[in-house]
């Protein structure tokens, strides 16, 4: 799970790391408020779940009223694109307003989860501003990794060693090492996935804060992170994949027309892989589970069909746990309820299949079946195909 910058500088900052000073605004005359409250120069930040925000305007130093209330006038309910959002954008509905840092050099510091060490390792640049892609492909040789042991946890040797790898100077070392050390301890005790900094700054006046931050979390533990799962802002997810996640469904938005239901994450990205070889393009992964119920075979119905561009769906489950007499009559029951007018494939494998096969065809309905996934894929192709 995302969440905004502000958010996230207002985590970081309870475990000291440096942030500027700033406050948050719906509209122009607040956004005017909270400058005229911070003195000076500020700068305006559109607040979406996305970086790479200043090269699509979402990032504005202002001076005066005048440009304030105008960079706010063209944030506010405009959906902000940048490359990291595709097409359809991000909407901005709050602004972030803080006071402008006078920057002297910009840092890049990231930690995130390794799964191949299955450690958290630290990455650093000085070639901060730049996202980390574009560095590791231009100037690869300035990233430093520093990988933590979690028996012990982040070390302060550890964090010095990355500020001289930066090429700091000495009296600059000491701000550094517990603005890193605070991004540790935020990511381990509040089970982030991700901390960015970027830019971590070094201001003229020779002070260390976190110009920018992203955050991300384990979704898995925001069960006993309350006051983090209550950070969540649906307006920034896709609302294809909300309305899945809210009924605890696995289902990632794809750009296809063929909508998957399937149980098992291996066999969901097996459907996926054999609809792209028959030629197709799949609009979802859908895990609906183990023991999937008829009642859930409906709602992942239901989630499938919220993508407007669904033009056939492709049911494919192999009944271990699972039965598949209970999936026909899910799929069966679906259908009929949902007054399902589209091409359907399903194909049925394992416990009770040939219960689930009967089920199917005594239903009355114009199901299409398949006995292999193979050929389950190339029916729904076609099916789609003809339907568009
Ligand atoms: P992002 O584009 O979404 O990553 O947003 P950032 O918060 O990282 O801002 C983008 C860039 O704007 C930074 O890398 C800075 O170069 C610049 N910027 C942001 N805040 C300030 C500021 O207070 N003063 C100055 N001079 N530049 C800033
Ligand atoms: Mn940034």
């Amino acid at each position: 799970m995302d969440i905004h910058e502000y958010q996230a500088k207002e985590l970081l900052s309870k475990f000291g790391v440096p942030i500027p000073r700033g406050g948050l605004a719906y509209s122009p005359e607040q956004a005017t408020y909270r400058a005229s409250e911070l003195g000076g120069a500020v700068v305006v930040k559109a607040q979406i779940h996305s970086g790479a925000r200043g090269k699509a305007g979402g990032v504005k130093l202002c001076r005066n009223e005048r440009e304030i209330e105008e960079a706010a006038e063209f944030m506010l309910g405009r959906k902000l694109v940048t490359h990291q959002t595709g097409p359809a954008g991000k909407l901005v509905s709050r602004l972030y307003i803080e006071e402008a840092t006078n920057i002297d050099r910009e840092i890049y510091l990231g930690f995130v989860m390794d799964r191949a060490s299955e450690r958290i390792v630290v990455v650093a640049s000085a070639a901060g501003g730049m996202d980390i892609e574009e560095i590791s492909a231009s100037q690869p040789d300035t990233i430093i990794r520093v990988t933590v042991d979690p028996a012990v946890g982040m070390q302060q040797f550890q964090a010095r060693e990355l500020a001289f790898g930066l090429g700091v100077d000495p009296d600059i070392v000491n701000k550094i090492v517990p603005a890193i050390m605070g991004c540790y301890r935020a990511f381990r005790d509040l089970d982030a996935m991700m901390v960015e900094i970027n830019p971590l700054v070094i201001t003229k006046e020779k002070q260390v804060v976190a110009l920018d931050a992203k955050m991300s979390f384990d979704e898995n533990a925001l069960f006993r992170r309350p006051h983090i799962a209550e950070l969540r802002d649906k307006s920034q997810e896709d609302p294809r994949e909300t309305y899945a996640s809210d009924r605890g469904l696995s289902y990632v938005g794809l750009d296809g027309d063929i909508g998957c239901i399937v149980n098992g994450a291996g066999l969901a990205m097996a459907t996926l892989d054999m609809i792209k070889l028959a030629g197709g393009e799949p609009a979802n992964f859908l895990d609906i589970g183990g023991g999937a119920s008829p009642e859930r075979v409906t709602k992942s119905f239901k989630a499938v069909l919220r993508d407007k561009n669904v033009r056939a769906i492709m049911v494919n489950v192999f009944a271990g746990i699972n039965r598949c007499d209970w999936v026909a009559k899910g799929v069966v029951d679906a259908i009929k309820e949902l007054n399902i007018t589209m091409p359907v494939v399903v194909r049925l494998a394992g416990t009770n299949v040939e219960e689930g096969r009967k089920i199917i065809e005594q239903s009355g309905l114009t199901l299409i079946s398949a006995d292999t996934l193979a050929e389950a894929a190339k029916k729904a192709v076609s099916a789609a195909k003809q339907a568009a």
